[in-house]
């Protein structure tokens, strides 16, 4: 999807502090945390959001939160929590149409939703 900037971060065209990546997914730094921890784990496949999703892509997004974990294990989250996002749609506040796990976490976060 040449318009979407999540597939130009994945092949290469647009800059990203890449923290992780395989032939499924790819990690990088959110531009605009919201927390000490902010990582956005993305499927290299452009799929829309979840509303997509098929049982097809059940292995990929598994894959997906193994990532975050191992992530959030590098970050030293693991005992101290993190948040796993996925945003769908307007009411949710989805504002890039490319799937993405956000892995949140850092400061306590006081409010179960925000
Ligand atoms: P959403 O609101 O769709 O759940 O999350 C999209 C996230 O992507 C936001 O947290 C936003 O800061 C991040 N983002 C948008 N454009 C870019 C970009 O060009 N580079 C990076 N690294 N993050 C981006
Ligand atoms: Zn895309």
């Amino acid at each position: 999807m040449k318009d979407c900037i999540f597939c130009r971060i994945i092949s290469g065209e647009a800059p990203a502090t890449i923290v992780f990546a395989d032939e499924f997914v790819t990690a990088f730094y959110d531009i605009h945390p919201i927390t000490p921890v902010h990582i956005l784990v993305v499927p290299n496949e452009h799929i829309e959001s979840v509303n997509e999703v098929e049982e097809k892509h059940a292995a990929l997004l598994g894959h997906m939160i193994v990532v975050a974990r191992q992530l959030a294990f590098a970050n030293g989250l693991d005992q101290r929590g993190y948040r796993l996002v996925i945003n769908t749609g307007p009411e949710a506040g989805q504002s890039v149409f490319h799937l993405h796990l956000h892995l949140i976490g850092g400061r306590r976060m006081p409010f179960r939703f925000q």
